[in-house]
Parts: C-alpha cells; structure tokens; sequence
C-alpha cells in the first residue's frame, strides 16, 4: 500500500489512514445546509457524512515522530492506524514522541490498545498544557452535555495511561525543527505544528476543518464539536488568510484522503487544491 508521503527538509512525512467517522452535514452550523450540501456535491464528494480520519508518520532527524493516533475504533470509528503503521514499515515500539493536535476521541483513540494499556510503550506523549488542564478539570466536566461527558471520561482515561511519559507545552518548538501553534477554538489547547528543514515548511493543522470542501470555502461554518464555535471560526479565517498568502503546505487530521495541500485564494474566497 502506498500512502501520500511528502518530504520536508530532512523531515519525511507520511499520511496514514485510521479509517473513517460519521458525522452528519446536520452538525454544521451558520451555513445553509443545502448550500453545504451544494458544495459537497460539486467537490464530487459521494457521501457526504463521512469524515476520514489521518493521523501523520514523521520519520527524520533521528526520530520516528506519530501526530495523532486516530479513533482507535472508539464508536466504531477508524481503528486501521495499527496496521497501517505496520504497512508503512514501521512498528508502534518504533515511535518515540507522539505529538497531540487535541484531545478529542479521534484523534486519541489509538493511543491505548484494546486491552486498555498503552499502544506506544516507547512514546513520549506531547500536549499543550491548555488541553489537558480543560478535560480534567471537574468544573468543566459538570457543565458537559452526554457526548461531552464521554469525551471527558475518554481523554482523562488516556491522559491517566500516558501520565508517567506526558509533556506539555504552551507554544514554541516541542521538538527540534517542529513548532507548536496554537490553534485554539476547537477545543481550549488546540494546536497544529509547523515543520521546518532546508527551507521548507509544513504545517499540520489539525481540526481546523471536518468537512474541507464546505468550511474553506465558507470559513465561518462551525461544527457541533467545537468547543467555541465563535473562536474557531475566527482561528480558521485567520489561518486561511496566513497559509494561502504564505503558500504554506498544509496537512490535516480531516482533509480527505489525499492527506496534503494547498490553500488557494481567489478574490476573498478561499479553496482547497490537493497535491498530486
Ligand atoms: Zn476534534
Ligand atoms: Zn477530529
């Protein structure tokens, strides 16, 4: 199997799938849902409810680095990152820090085994500090909702797996070459981190879109799973605006399978152009 694989100075970077979630488009809010649809549609996206999950392998500089570990087949949500992993030569003993975007389900699921134990024994976990103060503070978890509270549990029980071999962050570099940006709105510590080798750049954004073909073309357009929707909207017009004039390369845990791209702009719209 060959996976989209990009090279960023000495940095090898890998897209590997973790499988897919469902979402549906319902949980977008202040956008038309027949224009979301719309847009969907003229992307030729087929079904449009499901959102694919990456995770990325970087190889480089002496370290075998994973950003997100995927559902991990939390609500029967990906799962396939273990035997991705393994196709993309590379056993999960191998991988020395794990970078986090956030905490949310998908993207921390993988990181425990079925068996409930950790599922990167040789791993550093690497969070900004935000996000783990927000799921283990009680107050927080009081005022949570039923899906909420489920998230809470889940990232308390892998921050509590990870706790002997977890740092955090507020900004800068957390590894050497890799840069920490937060990105907040999504959730309180979100954060994408940016490559930087030979002169060249990456910038792994996270959750800054769920569905790429309606909220970079409509960037205002929030998901129920933001945490402030106002925020995030507003973190993801000002990045928009930053990597489309910077002709940053782009990589995200909900961009399609395609894994990379670009962000274009015309006018004052903006548009996503997958690398081939
Ligand atoms: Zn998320
Ligand atoms: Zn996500």
């Amino acid at each position: 199997m060959k996976f989209p694989c990009r090279q960023v100075g000495e940095f090898s970077v890998t897209a590997i799938s973790d499988g897919y979630l469902s979402a549906s488009l319902d949980l977008l809010a202040n956008i038309d849902p027949a224009c979301a649809s719309a847009l969907q549609e003229a992307a030729g996206v087929s079904d449009p409810s499901s959102i694919h999950i990456n995770c990325y392998l970087v190889r480089g500089r002496g370290r075998t680095i994973l950003i997100d570990a995927g559902a991990g087949g939390f609500k029967q949500w990906g799962g396939k990152l273990r035997d991705n992993i393994a196709r993309a030569g590379v056993s999960p003993l191998e991988i020395d820090s794990i970078l986090l975007t956030h905490a949310h389900p998908d993207h921390v699921g993988g990181l425990i085994d079925a068996s409930g134990e950790v599922a990167f024994p040789n791993a550093e976990l690497v969070v900004h500090r935000r996000e783990v103060a927000f799921w283990e503070d009680d107050g927080n978890l009081s005022q949570a909702g039923e899906r909420a509270r489920g998230n809470f549990l889940f990232a308390r029980k892998v921050f509590a797996t990870y706790r002997d071999r977890m740092r955090t962050f507020t900004d800068g570099e957390v590894l050497a070459g890799i840069g920490a940006m937060p990105l907040p709105g999504h959730t309180a510590g979100h954060s994408g981190y940016r490559l930087e080798s030979g002169g060249h750049s990456l910038l792994v954004w996270g959750d800054i879109v769920h569905f790429p073909h309606i909220q970079i073309a409509r960037p205002e357009a929030s998901i129920a799973f933001d945490q402030d929707p106002q925020l995030s909207a507003s973190t993801r017009s000002r990045l928009l605006d930053v990597v489309s004039s910077d002709h940053l390369p782009i990589a995200g845990m909900h961009l399609g399978e395609p894994g990379f791209a670009l962000i274009e702009r015309k006018g004052k719209a903006y548009r996503v152009c997958y690398e081939t």
